[in-house]
Formats: structure tokens, sequence, C-alpha cells
């Protein structure tokens, strides 16, 4: 196939100062929990993009000086010159493939924490540490502000010996130094590095012209600029010192990567937001600069991207999510191959791994951060091994996704769903508010199997064992997912909650299949996820009144590491529903509740028509129980997803290629992956 000429204007090389990117796909940097702990990871992950048409690959924010580490958490760093050697396999994995690779130098100021260093964060005046760390920032003299430049041109030149051709100065999200400088909340210096914007933007300026004074012979010096905050007058806004700031640097930089801050402003998740939800914010800066502009916006639709180009938004469609999801977006467009794009359903789960400090995992994308340690290619996989038959019993994202790997093996392979709708807990939520883009897990694949000759997909088959042992393949997969449980055992009860057995409860699976409820609805939300959060919104949107109760301080609390949960809070207090937190559910009697607090165990009782209990969840291997003991002619028999230990669909989409890749490869050992590790 070929590309569609609408979208050739993708593909046209942009100048970068000294550079040229060879088209107009940028992956902005982007955390990924690997930095050069994991070199190898990164090299690898970064290097499959660069093979899959990004002209421009960035890792994440680099660290320079001890005044700002980031403890356990893995970020690259530039410290000093024994750093390079580990950057440069990250530039060279990048660079091997056409692409320009970039580095984001970062410091983070007054939100630094430094549990390693044990040095003090520093900050344009004293203040308390960001996060709720007993500690206060040193408040930077002349001798302090002429060392951090100096740190900074250093890591610039180490930067360019690794090989980096793009180098940014970082003054975005809030946890940048430079920013700090800038922000009238932080500053309240009297040099000339405080009061007047033109005192406070000194220090951005100064180090653009010493990066480019350093290295921008041969490198682009970028700068990542946050234009707004969001924050209204209390932070930097795009009508106000956002705009004034690109005024006054139009032309400094050769290049401006501009969004909105902070983090969870910047990567909205797609709960939140639109494809281009950042448009309305950076569409100015092009007006100001002769420079090229990036910017991101969860841009995974070409016509989208084209358009932020043809109308003066963006020279350069930046990305890290749909990267992540589709390491091979551009070159699929450049092929024609539109529907084969994985698109990045904006679950923010990637994030939410390496923001405890792992490296990422993606839902869509199975394959990263496995390139290296298990070999995985996202396009590519080996050809079958044998010419047996596999029947998949269940049609989830587990079973989807294992139908969909084996079938690009070649191996012939049948999946049969007992419902008329294929999709299993990903066609359920989907449809709950603000989950629509879920349904790219289930679309992506659907199509991928629709167009293979080898797979055969049986809709509306329930099967039982008769059915298996008759089916006459050689491998059984089963992947029948799980059940929300209705006794209450759970994260807060592991033996159940008293009197559940007794009286009637409603589980996310009844909801999902459109029970009808009585309100006043109290809705107990022990998984601490997305989904009781998303179920309350959708019952009170439905007109009932309803009571979230959670032992947590805060509602849909793992959705801290998603960047949502602020948000979350904030509709459902928004909607009207009532949340009583720090309170696990004592018993269900008729008609009430009885609630204990979490702290002293003090009782109290709360009306209650409708129970929804979104506890654990029971893993469906019914089936697969029954044919351990008499297998018939079944050569193997394998449980995948949540019917073996229910967990996140990003999980059930990795076991099921996992399964896909190892039905005929080697024995796994204990240790199924390279680590890296010295000596
Ligand atoms: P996972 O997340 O592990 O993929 P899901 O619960 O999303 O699990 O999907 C499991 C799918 O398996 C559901 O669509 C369900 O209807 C289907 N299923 C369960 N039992 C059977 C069975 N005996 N025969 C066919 N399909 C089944
Ligand atoms: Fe997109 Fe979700 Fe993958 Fe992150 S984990 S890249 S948000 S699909």
């Amino acid at each position: 196939m070929t590309r569609d000429s609408r979208y050739d204007i993708l593909f046209e090389p942009v100048r970068l100062g000294p550079v040229t990117s060879r088209n107009r796909f940028f992956q902005v940097p982007h955390c990924c929990g690997m930095g050069t702990q994991y070199t190898e990871t990164q090299a690898a992950m970064r290097g499959v993009k660069a093979e899959g048409g990004w002209g421009v690959v960035c890792t994440e924010e680099c660290m320079f000086h001890m005044t700002s580490e980031t403890g356990s958490y893995p970020d690259p760093v530039l410290f000093e010159d024994r750093d390079i050697k580990a950057m440069a396999v990250i530039a060279e994995a990048i660079k091997k493939h056409g692409s320009l690779a970039g580095v984001e130098l970062a410091h983070h100021g007054m939100s630094a924490e430094n549990l390693y260093s044990r040095m003090a964060p520093l900050g344009p005046s004293s203040r308390p540490q960001f996060y709720g760390k007993p500690l206060h920032t040193k408040a930077m003299d002349k001798t302090d502000i002429r060392d951090f430049r100096r740190w900074h041109r250093d890591a610039a030149l180490r930067a360019k010996a690794a090989g980096y051709d793009v180098v940014y100065v970082y003054a975005a999200h809030n946890i940048a130094l430079p920013m700090h400088f800038l922000s009238r909340r932080y500053n309240d210096r009297t040099d000339e590095y405080g009061g007047s914007l033109e005192n406070r933007v000194r220090l951005i300026r100064e180090l653009l012209e010493e990066t480019k004074d350093a290295i921008g012979d041969s490198c682009c010096v970028a700068i990542r600029f946050a234009v707004d905050e969001l924050l209204g007058d209390a932070g930097i806004t795009k009508d106000g010192e956002g705009r004034e700031v690109i005024e006054m640097l139009a032309e400094l930089p050769d290049l401006w990567d501009v969004n909105i801050s902070g983090w969870a402003n910047d990567s909205q998740s797609s709960r939140f937001s639109e494809e281009g939800y950042q448009e309305s914010y950076v569409a100015f800066v092009k007006s100001l600069t002769s420079k090229p502009v990036v910017g991101v916006g969860r841009f995974t639709s070409p016509d989208a991207m084209v358009s932020q180009i043809k109308r003066g938004v963006l020279d350069l469609i930046g990305a890290a999510r749909p990267s992540i999801a589709d390491p091979f977006l551009p070159n699929k467009i450049d092929e024609g191959r539109i529907e084969d794009i994985r698109e990045c359903i904006g679950c923010n789960f990637c994030i939410s791994i390496n923001n405890q400090s792992a490296p990422m995992r993606c839902t869509q994308n199975p394959t990263v951060g496995e390139e290296w340690r298990r070999g995985w290619h996202p396009e590519r996989i080996a050809a079958k091994g044998s010419d047996d038959k596999v029947l998949i019993v269940g049609a989830g994202p587990a079973g989807l996704e294992a139908a969909h790997a084996l079938g690009k093996r070649g191996y012939e392979v049948h999946l049969a769903e007992a419902r008329r709708e294929i999709g299993g807990r990903i066609t359920a939520e989907s449809a709950l508010p603000g989950l629509a883009a879920w349904g790219r897990v289930r679309d992506y694949r659907a199509y991928g199997i629709s167009q293979m000759g080898n797979v055969s997909v049986y809709r509306d088959s329930l099967m039982g064992p008769g059915e298996l042992r008759e089916f006459g393949a050689a491998h059984v997969v089963i992947a029948t997912g799980a059940r929300w449980r209705k006794d209450g055992v759970g994260r807060r009860n592991p033996a159940g909650i008293a009197g559940a057995g007794d009286h009637p409860v409603f589980t996310p699976d009844d909801i999902m299949a459109g029970a009808a409820l009585q309100g006043p609805v109290v809705l107990f939300d022990d998984e601490d996820y997305y989904l009781g959060g998303v179920l309350a919104e959708k019952l009170r949107a439905d007109g009932l009144d309803v009571t979230l109760v959670t032992a947590n301080a805060d509602v849909s609390a793992y959705c801290h590491n998603t960047l949502e949960q602020e948000r979350i809070q904030a509709r459902l207090i928004e909607l009207g529903v009532t949340i009583i937190p720090l309170h696990n559910l004592a018993a269900i009697e008729a008609g009430e509740v009885e609630l204990a607090c979490v702290f002293t165990d003090r009782r109290r009782r709360l009306e209650c028509a409708s129970l929804v209990l979104v506890t654990g969840r029971k893993p469906e291997d019914s089936l697969y129980r029954s044919l351990t003991t008499d297998r018939g002619g079944i050569k193997t028999l394998t449980r995948i997803g949540d019917c073996v230990a229910p967990a996140t669909i990003a999980a059930a989409v990795f076991e099921g290629h996992r399964y896909a890749r190892e039905l005929d490869g080697p024995a796994q050992g204990d240790v199924p992956f390279l680590r890296e590790r010295v000596g």
C-alpha cells in the first residue's frame, strides 16, 4: 500500500536550527521509568520508535546535578563525564534508524527530594518542598545561580558528546527550576532575578544563550515551556505572562515545545479530554515566532495531525502516549495502513507504572518495555512453529490479543465467545461515562483478525468441556475472564462482609448488564481504581441519590498514579455524589448498611435501597478445571488473563501476547527475561 497524498505534508522535513528532522513526527520527552538504570531497556524502546518512523525521539528528563536527583525513580543522568557512555547507548539506538536524538536537561528545583544525595533542594526563594516532605528549599544566592548555569552548560556539552542532536532547556510542568524562577508564586527575590517579568525570565534566557553558545553550532537548542498552568491569575496564562515570555524569547531557541502545566494537565486522560485538547492554549505561539513549534494532544488521527499543520497551530506533531501505544504510527501512515494503527486509549496506565518507579507498561502495546529484555518487536513476530490448530475460549482482551498475535504468526486460530459481542470487559466498560476510547483495545484487534484468513471467530458460542474435547484443536487456551464478587470479599474484608449473602447486592457486572437500581444507592469502592468512581458517576447521571464509601482518604486512590484523581473527585463532588472517606463497609442489613471508621471502628448507619459492591473478583476458571482430569486429545491446555488472576486490562493483553509468543518457544527459566546488571 502507498501513502495517501493528503498526508504528504506530515512527511516533509523540518529544519531545527543546525539539524533537520526527516518528518514532522516528534516523540517529545516522556517518562518511562527506565532512565539509565535500565539503559538497554530504554535504548531498545526508543530505538523501536525511531525504526517506526518518528523523526525525533527524545529520552525523558535527564538529571544533571545532585541538587536534583530522583532517588529510586529511574531517570537518566548526566551528572559527570562517566555518565556519557550510557546516554550514548540510547542516542545510538535512535540515530541508527535516521532519527534525531533528543534529551531534556532537567533540574527539579523546589520539587526535588534528593533522598539519595541529601542535598537541599534549590529555588529562587525559601519555600516548603512541594510534595509534603519535611524540608525547605534553599534560596539560591548569586553563586548558586552561577553554579547552576555552569552545571547546565556542562550537561549540554555532555549531551552533545553522547551524540544528542536536540538538547532541551526545561521550563514546564511546574517541576523545573527555571519555571520556579519565572513564577510569581515562588519567586520573591529583590535582585535582578526577581520582580519584573524581564528579571524572572532572566535565568531561562541565560540558559538558552549559554546552551546555544556551548553546543548550538551542531545541536538544536529547544525549550519546553508551559504557556498556561490553568491556575488563572495565580499562575502563568496564555493571555498573560505565557504570551509575554514567548514574545520576549521568540527567536532565541531553535524550537519551541509548548504545553500546559502541570503534568496532570499536560497528560490528561481520555476520560477528561479529547484528542487535540491543548490547541486552544498553544495555538497563538506560532504567530509570535519564526521558529518551529511542537505540541502534544494525544494525536492518533492523521487527519487531525494534518489539520494542526495546515491551520498553522503546530509545525511538528508531538506525541508521547500515541508513540508508546504504537511506535510504528508514522510508518503506518506512510504506508497507507491507517487501520493498522494501534491507537492510544488515553487510560494513563503507562504513567501509573512509571509513577511507581518501574519501567512503564501499556494497555494497547504489550511489547513496550519488552523490546530488549524479551526481544519482542511491536510489529514482528516469529512465524508459526507447527501446523497445530489453536482454540481460544473467550474474546476479552486476553483472548483477542492471543488470537491476533497467533494469527500474525500464521496459526490456524479459532476464537469462541459466549456472547454476541466480542471484547469481554472492554465492551462492557467502554459503554460507561468517559471510557468510549477504551473500545479501541477491542477494535484494533477485531479489525486485525478480520483481515486474516486463518482466524475464525464464533460468537454466541458458549463452550463446555465436551465441545472443547470434540473440537480437535491441539492447543486450547482458556480466556474466560472473571466476575465481580457478591460476598464482599476484597481488600478490606478478606473474609467477606456480614450479611452479604442475606441481602441483595449489585456488582459492576450487574450494572454494566443494565440492572435497574433504586435510590438511595450506596457504592462501596474497595478496589480503589477507576471503576468505582465511574459507576458512581453513571448512577448519579441516571438520577439516583448516590453515596460512595471508601476506606481511603480519596476516591479512586490508585488514580493518583494515572494523574486523574483530582479530576475524578472534583467531578463526583460537582455531580452531587456524597463521598464518605475513611470508612469500611462492616455489615449489610435490610434497607441499610453499617460503616466502620478505619481508625476507631466507630460505627454509623446509612440508609440504602441498593448496595453496589466494587470489591474483589473471582476467576471464571470452572471450564479450565473441568478439563484438567480428562483433556481428551488436547495437547496443551492453558489459562490466560483474568481467569488466572484478575488484574488490569494491560495485564490481560500482555498475557495473551505472551502466550502467542511462547506457544512453541523455548521453555522459560525462573527469570524469564534478561536483567540489566553489572558483572
Ligand atoms: P480477560 O480480561 O481475561 O480477557 P474478560 O472477562 O474481559 O477477560 O473476557 C472473558 C470473555 O470470555 C467474556 O467475553 C466471556 O463472555 C467469555 N467467556 C467466558 N466463559 C466462556 C465460555 N465458557 N465459552 C465462551 N466464552 C466464554
Ligand atoms: Fe495510551 Fe494507555 Fe498505552 Fe498509556 S497505557 S500509551 S494511555 S493506551
